[in-house]
């Protein structure tokens, strides 16, 4: 764990290795570094792309990278030659700090439905045998994700985070449960979020952690536009007044928090 001064911010999904960053990936993480986020977490959305995701993180010491699949590719992706010995041997990269995002979503895949719970019960595997969080990304499958989050715990612990928190109340308190942690993105500072600013308030302070999703869902007040990690600062003082914390307790809080899930990150 670093010493932990007042502001210091940590990304922990983004997906830098994205086309819209192509032309200014190097502005966009020195703009994160400028406003004291000073480590970025590039969450992988294909196994194929992982040559990529490697690139950036050796390319910036503030960028760590996971492994895995968006149950929206699944279909394509975890049908094919993947397994649980390639994903354990892909981890093994000292910049690789967790599994995902593997999940399911039946707001825009419901017919790939069994491909879904496939992938995502080989990435638990893998994060229950190495200790690894695995990012889980749930919409609209509040109900199958509590039976499966429910089922594969049981087998044996694996350690996990509720991404991009968008869902029910059962889902979160399953989650907490179960030893996971939540994390929010510029989605609570939107109008019409009180669902998902009550789960930010429900959450237990030690387990909460903060996302910018980049690029997609930009925080107000730049809703609408590309969304970078920079903006993680805009969720951030957002929620510290939602929740009426210091700025700095909640900096120090959710800093502490990405540092013990994702264990192998090394300090900045
Ligand atoms: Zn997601
Ligand atoms: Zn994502």
């Amino acid at each position: 764990m670093p010493e932990i001064d007042k502001l210091y911010w940590i990304d922990t999904h983004c997906h830098l290795d994205f086309d819209v960053f192509a032309t200014d990936r190097a502005a966009v993480i020195a703009r994160a570094l400028a406003q004291n986020v000073r480590r970025q977490i590039t969450i992988s959305t294909r196994i194929s792309h992982y040559a990529q995701l490697q690139a950036l993180a050796e390319a910036w010491p503030s960028v760590f990278f996971t492994v895995g699949t968006h149950p929206c590719n699944a279909h394509e992706e975890a049908e094919q030659a993947v397994n649980i010995e390639q994903l354990l041997a892909l981890s093994r990269h000292p910049k690789l700090v967790g599994f995902g995002e593997a999940g399911l979503d039946y707001h825009y895949s419901r017919e790939t439905e069994a491909a879904q719970k496939r992938s995502l019960s080989l990435h638990i595997a893998a994060a229950r045998q190495t200790q690894l969080p695995l990012i889980i990304h749930s919409r609209d499958a509040d109900e199958d994700m509590v039976e499966i989050l429910r089922g594969e715990s049981a087998k044996g612990r694996f350690p996990f985070i509720l991404h991009c928190f968008s869902s029910g109340k059962k889902l979160a308190q399953t989650g907490l449960e179960l030893g996971g942690y939540i994390s929010f993105s510029g989605i609570v500072t939107f109008k019409n979020a009180d669902i998902v600013r009550e789960a930010a308030a429900a959450t237990p302070k030690n387990r909460l952690l903060l996302e910018t999703d980049a690029p997609y869902l930009a925080p107000v007040p730049y809703r609408g536009q590309s969304n970078e990690p920079a903006f993680v600062v805009k969720t951030a003082e957002f929620l510290a007044e939602f929740l009426n914390m210091e700025k700095s307790a909640l900096a120090q809080q959710t800093t502490e928090n990405a540092y013990a899930i994702f264990k192998k990150m090394q300090p900045a």
